[in-house]
C-alpha cells in the first residue's frame, strides 16, 4: 500500500514534483510495442535523436479530477490522442492510436493515485504525453523509431485569489508560428518562437504576449499558449486562423455557449473589434477560462480595455463554472466528454 501524501496542495505552482510512476511505449520495426511502467523520471537518449536537432517532438497536456464523489475523471482525452495524431501527421511521426492513448493515460493516473490532489483543494494532476523521435541520424528525415511517455505531476489551482482578470499586449515583433507553418500541432518549435515575446511580455508586467496573425498583422490569433474567445450580443466569437492550435477548452466552450442559447462565430477578427466585445477570455486546460481586463498594442499606441470594471464578465463566469461543473462530474455529461478513471 502506497503512502499517504502530505502535500501542501493548494500551494502548489505549475511545476515538477516527481511521482511514482511514468508509462512509456516504444516505436521500433514499423510498429507500437507494449505499454511500459518506469519509475525513473529520465530517459536513455542517443545524442543525435531527431528530437534533438530537428524538433521532432509533440506534445499533449491534460488533467485528471479527483470529484466530490470520489471518482477520479479526466475530460476528453480521445482528443487529446486525435490531436496528437494531427501532429503526428504533421511532422511526419507515427500515429499512436486513440485506444493505446486513453490506456495509457488512465493507467498512468492510477499508478500514481496518491498524487491525485484532493477535491477541496482546487489542485489537480497534470497528465503530460509526449512523443520524440529517438533513432540517431544527422540528415534531415523523419526519425525510425520513436518513444511515446505519459508522466504526471499534481499542480496547484490556477485561480489562488479566485476568477480574476488577466492583461495581455500584442507582440507585434514576433510571430509565433505562420499561416502555413506548424501554429495547428502542438510541438516544442512553437514554444521555442514564443519565448522572447513571452519574455518580453512578462518584463512589463502583462500576463502574456498576445499574437496577430503573421502575414497581415491585422487579425487575432492566439493569447499567448491559448486560444482567444470574444462575446457581444449573445455571441461567441474565436479566431478562425490556419496558424492557431485547435484548443480542446475551446471547442468544449463553443458547444456550451451553443446549448446555452448563445451564437457561435469562427470567423477572423480583426484587431479594431477588440473594442466591441462585453467580455473576452483566454482559453486552455490549465485555466479553463482566464477572463482578459485589457489588450494594449504599445506600437500602435492603442489600448483595448474589456473589462470596464476590471472585473470577469457574467457569461465567461457562466460558461466556466459550467465546464468545470462537467469536469468534475457535479452536472450531467450530456456530451460524453468524461472518462471515468476510478
Ligand atoms: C495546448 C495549447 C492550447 C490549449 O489547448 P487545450 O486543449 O484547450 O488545453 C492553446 N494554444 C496553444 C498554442 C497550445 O499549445
Amino acid at each position: 500500500m502506497a503512502k499517504e501524501l502530505d502535500l501542501d496542495w493548494a500551494n502548489l505552482k505549475f511545476g515538477y514534483l516527481p511521482t511514482d510512476y511514468n508509462v512509456r511505449c516504444y516505436f521500433r520495426d514499423g510498429k507500437w510495442g507494449e505499454i511500459e511502467v518506469s519509475s525513473s523520471d529520465t530517459i536513455n537518449m542517443h545524442m543525435a535523436a531527431t528530437c534533438l536537432h530537428y524538433g521532432q517532438e509533440a506534445f499533449e497536456g491534460l488533467k485528471a479530477y479527483r470529484c466530490k464523489d470520489g471518482h477520479i475523471r479526466v475530460f476528453r482525452p480521445e482528443e487529446n490522442a486525435a490531436r496528437l495524431q494531427s501532429t503526428c501527421r504533421g511532422i511526419l511521426m507515427p500515429e499512436l492510436p486513440t485506444e493505446k492513448f486513453v490506456e495509457m493515460v488512465k493507467k498512468v493516473v492510477l499508478l500514481n493515485e496518491r498524487f491525485v490532489p484532493p477535491y477541496e483543494s482546487g489542485a489537480t494532476l497534470y497528465v503530460r504525453p509526449l512523443l520524440i523521435g529517438t533513432s540517431a541520424q544527422v540528415g534531415v528525415h523523419p526519425a525510425t523509431e520513436y518513444l511515446f511517455i505519459i508522466f504526471v505531476t499534481p499542480v496547484g489551482p490556477y485561480f489562488k485569489g479566485g476568477f480574476a482578470t488577466n492583461n495581455y499586449v500584442i507582440a507585434r515583433d514576433h510571430d509565433r508560428s505562420a499561416p502555413l507553418g506548424t501554429g495547428i500541432y502542438k510541438v516544442g518549435g512553437n514554444y521555442a518562437a514564443s519565448l522572447q515575446a513571452n519574455k518580453w511580455a512578462h518584463d512589463q508586467g502583462y500576463a502574456c504576449e498576445f499574437y496577430l496573425d503573421a502575414k497581415e498583422k491585422k487579425y487575432i490569433d492566439e493569447c499567448g499558449a491559448a486560444n482567444f474567445f470574444g462575446i457581444k450580443n449573445n455571441t461567441y466569437v474565436t479566431p478562425l486562423s490556419t496558424s492557431i492550435l485547435p484548443s480542446i477548452t475551446n471547442k468544449s466552450l463553443m458547444q456550451l455557449a451553443e446549448d446555452l442559447g448563445m451564437k457561435v462565430e469562427r470567423r477572423q477578427i480583426p484587431e479594431e473589434e477588440l473594442e466591441t466585445f462585453e467580455e473576452a477570455g483566454a482559453c486552455g486546460t490549465a485555466a479553463v477560462i482566464s477572463p482578459i481586463g485589457e489588450i494594449d498594442d504599445p506600437v500602435m499606441n492603442k489600448k483595448y480595455v474589456i473589462a470596464k470594471d476590471g472585473k470577469p464578465g457574467p457569461i465567461s463566469e457562466k460558461l466556466y463554472k459550467k465546464l468545470k461543473a462537467i469536469q468534475y462530474g457535479e452536472e450531467p455529461d450530456t456530451h460524453n466528454w468524461i472518462t471515468i478513471v476510478k
